[in-house]
Parts: structure tokens; C-alpha cells; sequence
């Protein structure tokens, strides 16, 4: 499942390269010569997506960039919580904890004040990773046994271009990123991937299985498409 959703134009010329533009109202927009297989172009789409979203946030630059300071809002769940930072005397790994309606980091005070936005970013991908794996075997666990299926295993991604996929071993992937997401859409995610274990592909077989474990995914995927950008980190 991509972060982004994109339009593809098919254009009847054999030799035409397959190009990508970004555009304020009409969003990702692909041309691709109409020879080209779907998996292909999706294929390029996601090679291609780190660019993309470097051009949608430009685009988009509502979106301002973290600081990591006392005070700064982050997500968690849906939820935006500001950050509490505890300064210790003495030399510690930062770690980060969710406390009564902030989020709660333990810093060494001797870092310079460089090193400390960076240790809090960090000590928050980890955190997002380290919940992501608890939460999110948690939630794939409920839903395997819902649908009755069975995965191999899962994988929390730390960089990742997509939500979430599963491959042809039944191996399950998730984007951490997905732990600032609000729940509904966490499972979303979820049930989209375990879905895949029954049908490998988009077929209104597959949609119509999702639609029975989440009646609003309509929703939730809008909502994915809409907020990615909020969700950095
Ligand atoms: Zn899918």
C-alpha cells in the first residue's frame, strides 16, 4: 500500500518514457505508454517515491518541520501529545515513555544543543518502533485469527515507502510511522495486509473481505492519503 495516491495517464505511443509530475490540485500524476503492465508503473512508482514526497511536502508545506523541543506536539495514535524533556545529570541512552497526556523523554543535559533535537528524534523513532512491534503483532494476531489465516512473521520497517505489504511467504510488513496513526486507521492497515493472505491482489473479492472486518475502510484509507505528510517524524 503506497503512501500516496497517484493517477496514471496511459499514452498510445510506443517509445514514451514513463514520467512522474507532481502537481498542487492534481496530485502524483504518472505517464506511461499503455504497454506498460500495472506492477511495472507501480513498481517505478515506488522507486520513485522518495522524490514524490519531497515534491508533495514542497507543495503541500503546511507541514512544519520538527524542532523536538520542550512543548513540540507529536502523535501518538491519532492523538498529538506535547513533549515533557527531563534533563539528567548523568550520562544516559534517551529514552522516551508515554506519561499522563505528554510524552515523556529522559536526556542527558550534558549533550550540545544539537545533539539533544537528535537524540530525541531518535528516541522517538525508537519508541515508535519499539510499540509498533508490541502494538502491532497485538492487532495482526486478533485479526489473523478473525479471518482465520496464518502469517509467517512481522516486520515493523524502519524506513519504509509503503503502509504496510505481505509477500508471497505470508510475511507481514509495517511502516512505524503507522504508530502515529489514529487506531481505526492502524487497523486498516492491518486487516488491507491480512486480506492479502486470502487474495493477492484488488480484486472486488478482496475489497469486499476488507469491507467485512472494517465497514469504514473507505474512510480510512482517505484519511491515510490526506494526513501521510503528517505523520513524519
Ligand atoms: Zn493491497
Amino acid at each position: 500500500m503506497p503512501l500516496f495516491q497517484y493517477k496514471v495517464i496511459r499514452v498510445r505511443k510506443l517509445s514514451i518514457a514513463t514520467t512522474i509530475s507532481v502537481h498542487p490540485e492534481r496530485g502524483v500524476v504518472v505517464r506511461a505508454p499503455f504497454w506498460l503492465s500495472s506492477s511495472a508503473i507501480q513498481k517505478f512508482v515506488e522507486e520513485k517515491s522518495e522524490w514524490i514526497n519531497k515534491h508533495l511536502k514542497k507543495i503541500g508545506s503546511t507541514v512544519p518541520e520538527k524542532k523536538y523541543l520542550e512543548g513540540e506536539m507529536h502523535l501518538y495514535f491519532g492523538q498529538e501529545y506535547p513533549l515533557k524533556i527531563n534533563l539528567i545529570n548523568t550520562p544516559i541512552r534517551t529514552s522516551v515513555e508515554m506519561a499522563e497526556n505528554s510524552i515523556k523523554v529522559d536526556l542527558y543535559q550534558g549533550h550540545t544543543e544539537d545533539k539533544k533535537g537528535l537524540e530525541i528524534k531518535e528516541g522517538l523513532l525508537r519508541w515508535y518502533l519499539e510499540t509498533g512491534i508490541s502494538v502491532i503483532t497485538e492487532k495482526v494476531n486478533f485479526y489473523t485469527e478473525k479471518v482465520g489465516v496464518n502469517y509467517s512473521r512481522i516486520d515493523i520497517k524502519k524506513v519504509s515507502s509503503i503502509w504496510g505489504s505481505c509477500s508471497p511467504n505470508n510475511r507481514l510488513s509495517f511502516n512505524r510511522k503507522l504508530i502515529m496513526a489514529p487506531h481505526e486507521v492502524v487497523d486498516y492497515v492491518i486487516i488491507h495486509e491480512i486480506c492479502h493472505l486470502v487474495h493477492r491482489n484488488h480484486s472486488s473479492r478482496f475489497w469486499a473481505l476488507v469491507a467485512k472486518y472494517d465497514p469504514k475502510y473507505k474512510e480510512h484509507r482517505r484519511w491515510l492519503y490526506r494526513n501521510h505528510l503528517l505523520l513524519s517524524i
